[in-house]
């Protein structure tokens, strides 16, 4: 017997979930939910002051003021890795590229920490003593030594982001337009915006969205041409020097908790300028300078989960965006989706006024 033909009481929604925002958080979101056999809208604006698209794509486990591991270090490079492997597969391109980092002792006693770190179980896998000849990092001064983390990666996000971009732009699937407040239509049973509904919004605004417990913290990043530095290795001392390849490099960053929409800053520019000069005895010609506001939280976790009944949240990746992101899609999706209870150190409510 055909099943009963019911007059419909409520609009079917012409998507399973919409979002708002497309930087790391949306793109990843929405290609996890894709995934899954989702119906996903995505709406995105650029906006001056974005994260994202300045954001020098590392992976790095190691908190280096304190030589220890980031938060939950293991579980999140892993996730990571296998993520945007697959999404390499599934775009036919190469985004993840695995490289160590080289940590230049300023001093001798930096380089004895080093030493004892290395012992410490939890680390040992992570971290060990730099060789006396290292050919990845060849002609760098570093009388005190280095030290090496392990593990680390650099995301290709520019190519990521484009690569997405013009793949959901092509479907159809992603629209380029602002959604303001009063875009969004709570209705029984979900939400909607223009002409697209669905049962869950996500918001993946980044340093844009009004919520609380979220903080902006700007950093400025130079593109630099260094003729003749031959680095296979990222380098810190300082800052960080990430190698592109043919002599270029990016140089990042600076943290900045005032003034956050100023854009690029000339004193930014010179202190990065000068932090790669010493490092490398060498100076640099600046092929771009940005800046970019980073979605923080105040105690550094990311902010997770239902703000209303049809609305979720997806931000405060802070300064480790790309080794957080997959885990954080994970967990939102299987939250909000298959009503998995959401882990309290990521949710958004713990700072609910
Ligand atoms: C200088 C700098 C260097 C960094 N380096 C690294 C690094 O090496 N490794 C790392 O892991 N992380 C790094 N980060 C942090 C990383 O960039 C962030 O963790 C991450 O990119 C945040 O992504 P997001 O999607 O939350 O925000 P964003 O990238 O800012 O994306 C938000 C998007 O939403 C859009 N949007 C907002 N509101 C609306 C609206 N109402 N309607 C439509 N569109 C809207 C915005 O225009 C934007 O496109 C760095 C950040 C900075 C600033």
């Amino acid at each position: 017997m055909d099943p009963v033909r019911r007059p419909d009481i409520r609009p079917v929604a012409s998507f399973d979930v919409i979002i708002t925002g497309r930087g790391l958080a949306g793109t990843v979101l929405s290609e996890t939910l894709q995934e899954r056999g989702l119906r996903v809208r995505v709406f995105d604006m650029p906006r001056t002051g974005r994260s994202s698209h300045v954001a020098g794509g590392l992976v790095n486990p190691i908190v280096l003021r304190r030589a220890q591991p980031s938060w939950r270090a293991s579980t999140m490079l892993a996730i990571a890795g296998a993520f945007y492997r697959e999404l390499e597969q599934r775009y036919d391109e190469r985004f993840w590229h695995p490289v160590n980092m080289a940590i230049i002792f300023p001093t001798t006693k930096d380089a004895g920490i080093w030493r004892l770190h290395v012992r410490d179980p939890l680390l040992r896998r992570l971290i060990e003593e730099g060789p006396e000849a290292d050919p990845t990092i060849e002609g760098l001064e570093r009388p005190y030594g280095h030290g090496i983390v392990n593990r680390c990666a650099r995301l290709d996000l520019p190519r990521m982001l484009d690569a997405h971009r013009e793949r959901w732009l092509g479907s159809g699937a992603l629209v380029e337009r602002t959604v303001e407040d009063n875009d969004i239509i709570h209705e029984e049973g979900g939400v909607r915006i223009g002409e697209d509904s669905a049962p869950m919004l996500v918001r993946c605004e980044g340093p844009f969205a009004r919520i609380d417990g979220l903080s902006q913290v700007r950093g400025d990043m130079l593109t630099v041409r260094i003729p003749g530095l031959r680095l296979k290795s990222v380098v810190h001392r300082g800052v960080f020097l990430i190698p592109l390849g043919e002599d270029r490099y990016r140089v990042g960053s600076t943290f900045e908790w005032n003034d956050v929409w100023t854009g690029p800053t000339a004193e930014a520019r010179r202190w990065l300028l000068d932090q790669v000069e010493r490092m490398t005895g060498r100076s640099a010609e600046v092929e771009e300078h940005s800046a970019g506001v980073r979605p923080t939280s105040r105690d550094r976790r990311p902010l997770l989960g239902r703000i209303a009944q049809h609305a979720a949240v997806f931000n405060g990746l802070g300064s480790r965006g790309v080794m957080l992101a997959p885990w954080c899609a994970q967990h939102l999706a299987d939250h909000v989706l298959d009503g998995v209870p959401l882990d309290p150190e990521v949710d958004v409510a713990r700072f609910a006024s």
